[in-house]
């Protein structure tokens, strides 16, 4: 039979994929195997001692090669117990367990069962998981089955066929081991499989760790629980500026190159008791140059199977950057761009505090500069400016440096201190007299006076109160012609609760059905030679919770004061309009007062522009503007400009209260006005005064050339209305006529019946 290479190629092949597939051997760590080599040596000397004894029992020891076979074992014992490495003290092992079982069987003479001797110890020899004690275990069996079979068979095979034929049944006895031996491979080849498995996930898992841990720029660091530094990856090793390797073993957390910048507010510690992970924001010093930090420690503690904390994994993350960002972002909330004094939301939040952290009073001094505009007005914007900063330092220098000093707005500072009354004039005093120098404003200077109020506060509750209370003084000192000081007093007292309860009422009308809480009435303005309705003025009024009707006067300037006045003065308007379309028929036109806060609001125009397109059926001319005369003087807008855009509406502008303010005759050329109201002071008396007939006769004329209508207010006595009648007076508005009345009232009075007939009573 010749065997063909294809078959010797297939079976090369077979064995090589066998011997790969066999398993390596090894694989266990030292302190493994020296456990499991310290019990096999333990066993064989057990077992040593135990076939003494059976021996004696049996009293085989006598018997010469017994008893070497024994005492055989003992060198056994000795060299596994001894010799280091690992290979050589198992060989022991191996070889110490075939003399004991070879000797167990010899003590049995040969009997069957004690064969089963090298099937355990072949079981317990796989513990080492090494083909060498496997191998030299098979290897001196078979042979100690062939020798003594043939030597002395009686100690060896306990039947006759083993005794007549040792050397076929030594192989059978090889072959039966080796096949016990097969199954401790395969067990032992699957568990290297399994545990290359494991390993190779663990290998896995621990690149996705480290890729994720070192290669990341979020600074991190692994700790003992007894600080000392176990890993840190390089983003970390880089913030710290250590050098970029791995630290010394047992390098200590103190001994990092930041510190807490407070004493006792180390995170380490915390970390370490806590449960889960936590965040901690801190700052740290570096140790190096004292530089401070901002660190966000975001911590996690591992912890083992007893709970105890095994390691603490941190995340350290530099937020110093977007701290100093929000602090400056703070700082400049809290400070005037402008002067660099405390701004007004800062000021009030301050002031609180003085107020609640002492038991003495606290002295506001509200100050305004006299007549600011005019300066403002005349130097222009930048010299203003420069003046307000010029201003701001000479005042921080004078005030003492605890006060707080804050501009509110324009031209208005504001001081605060503690002290008793007579500190506050003291510093309020003083401030008058460091003006009394001229600042220096460009390459001149100029001399600006003060109107300082002054008022003082006990509880923090008192806080806005003491504030307008100054302002309030303050008001006072420039109605008594500026330059001045002057103290709060109990009557402005009076005034400012009033003005405090007003603007808490205003709030609340504006926040319920308007058409109830601010309904609109209306008073017929006239032809003065009919007496018939021409048009109407609305009159806003305010009916509180308690039913009470009050009168503008009563809270228009609160509006002002606060803005309330813009949603108030829309409110009016829509209302407004909605009347006169449902009279469109029996009235002329409606007069709407407008205030100039509401003038200066930029959304005003788009708004009057939106509620006319809202009703394109509305000719625009139907609705008149009041705007008071003093109220376009103060105002630093170009107000000219805003009434052209109001008229390129088509809507109409009257000029109310003509009279009351500087009334110049040259002035209301400038102002783009068609109508002019004439104040109730000029028309009350009239037909008796001939000096009131005179000037009445100057605006009509002067009016009329100008292509202005005149409405002539307060006619109340029928022989003003006979005057303003042979004067020739377009339109009369007083209570000759018609009180101001609720809209359903004035709508009964329009009625077409009686539209035709004058309404006076004359
Ligand atoms: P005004 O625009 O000059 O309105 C005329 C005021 O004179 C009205 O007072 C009216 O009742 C009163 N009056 C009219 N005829 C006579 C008369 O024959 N004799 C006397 N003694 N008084 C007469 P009222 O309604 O108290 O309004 C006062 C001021 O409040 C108004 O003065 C106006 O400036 C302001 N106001 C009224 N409603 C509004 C509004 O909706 N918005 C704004 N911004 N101000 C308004
Ligand atoms: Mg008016
Ligand atoms: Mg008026």
């Amino acid at each position: 039979m010749t065997t063909h290479p294809a078959d010797i190629e297939h079976m090369v092949t077979g064995t090589n994929a066998l011997v790969r597939w066999l398993p390596t051997g090894g694989g266990l760590r030292d302190e493994d195997w020296a456990g499991r080599h310290r019990l096999m040596t333990r066993l064989l000397a057990a077992s040593m001692v135990a076939l003494l004894a059976f021996g004696a029992l049996r009293a085989e020891l006598g018997t010469n090669l017994t008893t070497w076979m024994v005492l055989l074992v003992l060198p056994c014992v000795v060299a596994a117990a001894t010799m280091r490495g690992r290979r050589l003290p198992s060989i022991f092992v191996a070889f110490g367990f075939t003399v004991a079982c070879a000797a167990f069987v010899a003590l049995t003479h040969g009997q069957t069962e004690a064969h089963f001797t090298f099937f355990i110890a072949i079981a317990a020899l796989a513990l080492y998981r090494d083909w060498a004690p496997f191998g030299v275990f098979l290897i001196f069996t078979t042979a100690h089955h062939a020798l003594f079979g043939v030597v002395d068979a009686d100690l060896t095979y306990g039947h006759h066929s083993a005794q007549t034929h040792p050397l076929f049944w030594a192989l059978v006895h090889g072959v039966a081991v080796l096949f016990a031996a097969a199954f401790q491979v395969v067990a032992w080849r699957l568990t290297e499989a399994e545990e290359k498995r494991a390993q190779d996930n663990l290998a896995e898992s621990q690149a996705q760790l480290t890729v994720a841990f070192d290669e990341t720029p979020v600074p991190m660091a692994i700790f003992n629980p007894d600080g000392r530094v176990l890993r840190t990856n390089s983003a970390y090793r880089k913030w710290m500026r250590l050098p970029d390797e791995p630290l010394r073993a047992g390098f200590l957390v103190t001994e990092l190159p930041i510190e807490p910048a407070e004493p006792g507010s180390a995170v380490f510690d915390t970390l370490v008791r806590q449960e889960g992970s936590s965040v901690h924001l801190r700052q740290y010093r570096r140790k190096d140059n004292g530089e401070l930090l901002w660190v966000e420690v975001h911590g996690t503690t591992l912890r083992d199977r007893d709970g105890g904390p095994s390691a603490i994994f941190v995340h350290c993350i530099d937020v110093t950057a977007s701290r100093r960002h929000q602090e400056e972002l703070q700082n400049q909330v809290r400070h005037d761009a402008l002067t660099g004094l405390l701004s007004r939301s800062a000021f009030e939040n301050d002031l609180a505090q003085l107020l609640s952290s002492r038991t003495r009073p606290v002295n506001v001094i509200y100050l305004d500069v006299d007549r600011f505009k005019s300066i403002n007005d005349g130097a222009g914007h930048a010299a203003g400016d420069e003046l307000l900063r010029g201003l701001a330092t000479r005042l921080r220098a004078t005030v003492p440096a605890d006060a707080l000093v804050a501009r509110l707005g324009g031209d208005e500072f504001v001081v605060a201190l503690a002290g008793g009354p007579e500190a506050g004039a003291r510093v309020g005093h003083a401030i008058l007299g460091a003006f009394a120098e001229p600042l220096e404003l460009g390459d001149g200077h100029l001399q600006v006076s003060l109107s300082l109020g002054l008022a003082a506060g006990v509880t923090p509750e008192q806080a806005d109160e003491t504030v307008l209370s100054a302002d309030t003084a303050m008001y006072a000192a420039k109605r008594a012609g500026g330059s001045r000081m002057q103290s709060f007093s109990d009557d402005m007292r009076v005034k400012v609760r009033e003005r405090i309860a007003a603007e808490a009422r205003l709030r609340e009308a504006l926040s319920g059905n308007l058409d109830e809480t601010l309904p609109i009435w209306y008073q017929p303005i006239v032809a003065t030679d009919t007496g018939r309705i021409v048009g109407a003025e609305a009159l806003v009024r305010m009916r509180t919770p308690r039913g009470e009707l009050l009168g503008p006067i009563q809270f228009i300037p609160a509006a002002e004061e606060t803005g309330m006045i813009i949603p108030l003065g829309e409110h009016v308007l829509r209302l407004a309009v909605q009347h006169l379309l449902e009279w469109d028929e029996q009235l002329g036109y409606v007069s709407v007062n407008v205030s100039p806060r509401q003038l200066a609001e930029p959304d005003f125009v788009p708004m009057l522009a939106g509620l006319l397109s809202s009703h394109p059926t509305l000719d625009p001319a139907r609705l008149v503007l009041e705007i008071t005369e003093t109220a376009l003087l103060g105002s630093s807008l170009d107000v000219r400009e805003r009434l052209e855009t109001i008229k390129s509406l088509g809507v109409r502008i009257a000029l109310d209260d003509f009279g009351t303010g500087y009334s110049s005759l040259t002035w209301l050329q400038s102002v783009p006005a068609d109508v002019v109201k004439l104040d109730r002071s000029f028309v009350a008396g009239l037909s008796a005064d001939a000096k009131k007939a005179s000037i009445i006769q100057a605006v009509l004329w002067l009016a009329s050339s100008l292509n202005m209508s005149v409405v002539a207010e307060g006619v109340e006595d029928p022989a003003d209305w006979q005057a303003l009648r042979a004067a020739d007076c377009p339109s009369c508005q007083g209570y000759l006529f018609g009180k101001p009345m609720p809209a359903a009232d004035f709508g009964k009075v329009l009625l077409p019946s009686r539209a035709d007939e004058p309404v006076a009573v004359a």
